[in-house]
């Protein structure tokens, strides 16, 4: 797959505040915030998206969502958040990396646009 944005986050080549990383993921606030709350979290594994997981990613997919977890508790949205994964050009993904958007800090509409 082509770098993205998001591989020069990873690499430090371009500035993002991050508020989460270990060696197999980052998290960071998405720069067009949608929410009070919009954080990104990635998977340092270059993986185009959920559609292109192999099997073997299993257990990375589970630790992202402990991370997830973490960082909505360390955040403080306790009353409540959601978390958007996009898929392709229909699904509204527009970075070619696999990302978890976690949103909160205020009411969230159903369904979604
Ligand atoms: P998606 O549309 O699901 O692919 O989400 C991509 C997200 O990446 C959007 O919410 C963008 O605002 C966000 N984004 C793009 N470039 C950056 C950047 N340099 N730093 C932080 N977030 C970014």
């Amino acid at each position: 797959m082509a770098d993205t944005i998001f591989t020069k986050i990873i690499a430090k080549e371009i500035p993002a505040n991050i508020v989460y990383e270990d060696d197999r993921c980052l998290a960071f606030h998405d720069v067009a915030p949608q929410a009070p709350t919009h954080v990104l979290i990635i998977p340092k594994k270059e993986i185009e998206s959920i559609d292109q997981l192999a099997d073997q990613d299993s257990e990375l997919l589970g630790h992202l969502w402990i991370v997830i977890r973490d960082i909505a508790r360390e955040l403080g949205l306790e009353e409540g958040y959601r978390v958007v994964l996009n898929c392709g050009r229909e699904g509204g993904q527009s970075v070619d990396h696999l990302h978890f958007h976690l949103l909160g800090g205020r009411s969230m509409g159903w369904p979604p646009g």
